[in-house]
């Protein structure tokens, strides 16, 4: 099938349930404000005349950190899953990992992904099995041991003004959470503090927000909880994005706005990353 991108009026006319969603109606996003959106994504969006969504944790602006998701990623793409597996098993005590973590994750995350097991089970542990109050000490020890030179912040993010630029290049910018962490792991007095100060943040900066969206971190069912979807209704969220392999259709705009599937690149034949955020 060939696809036709969505301008961006037709796609808020869509998700508002003012256009029917049509079979070959396409939309890009991009997740994770990484400095790569604005660098190599704006200018070959802006040569084709397209747009795209753009989804940004406030965490490293507002903590001045490298969230722990990326300092994985870094991890996993200097030193191979096998590495960090075998430092992993020297630095992760079983304390370190509650019962019902791996209970509530284990046959469930990284079903689709043909991942190395290496990196499948580091992701495992450093992204849902580990207790969240040790996971950045865990890193650090990681750190120590592998990079002469940890990442920082504004080595990977967007800057504050490059978002305002996205914006003002006619891309939508939305919540991606402040600290990426799995909500579903959150009581919903911290999912609703994630939701709030990001909100918040992103307001602040660009001066108001007047369409409101949210992408969920990491995705998939298990990713968030049916309190996550109350409170962005709450908070006024117009629409948000799921990872789920499934077209939105006119039944899903009207059930699952807050958690709209959409298809990871890995699935296409160019899309493929060695290493998924989620
Ligand atoms: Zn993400």
């Amino acid at each position: 099938m060939n696809y036709q991108i969505l301008d961006r009026e037709a796609f808020l006319n869509t998700v508002r349930g003012d256009r029917l969603p049509r079979e070959d109606d396409l939309v890009l996003t991009f997740d994770d404000g990484l400095a790569d959106h604005h660098e190599h994504v704006l200018p070959e969006l802006a040569d084709r005349g397209l747009w795209g969504l753009f989804y940004v944790p406030a965490g490293p602006y507002l903590d001045d950190v490298v969230l722990d998701v990326h300092r994985t990623h870094a991890l996993l793409g200097a030193h191979g899953g096998a590495a960090i597996s075998e430092a992993l098993t020297d630095i992760v005590t079983e304390s370190m990992i509650p019962e019902e973590h791996r209970e509530q994750f284990e046959s469930v995350v990284y079903e689709s992904q043909d991942n190395q097991t290496a990196v499948e089970r580091a992701k495992r542990i450093l992204n849902y099995y580990i207790d969240d109050g040790v996971r950045s000490d865990v890193l650090d020890a990681l750190e120590v041991r592998l990079f002469d030179d940890p990442l920082q912040p504004e080595d990977i993010y967007l800057s504050e003004s490059e978002i305002e630029n996205l914006v003002d290049a006619g891309m939508h910018v939305g919540s991606h959470s402040v600290t990426h962490t799995v909500m579903s792991k959150l009581s919903p007095d911290d999912q609703q503090w994630e939701l709030t100060k990001s909100f918040d943040f992103l307001s602040d900066l660009l001066g108001g927000l007047p369409i409101r969206s949210y992408c969920h971190p990491y995705g998939g069912a298990h990713s968030y909880t049916d309190e996550t979807i109350t409170l962005l209704e709450n908070t006024g969220c117009l629409f948000g994005f799921d990872v789920d392999s499934r077209p939105i259709t006119a039944s899903v705009l009207q059930n699952e706005r807050h958690r709209l599937p959409r298809y990871d690149c890995n699935e296409f034949r160019y899309g493929d990353a060695t290493v998924s955020l989620g």
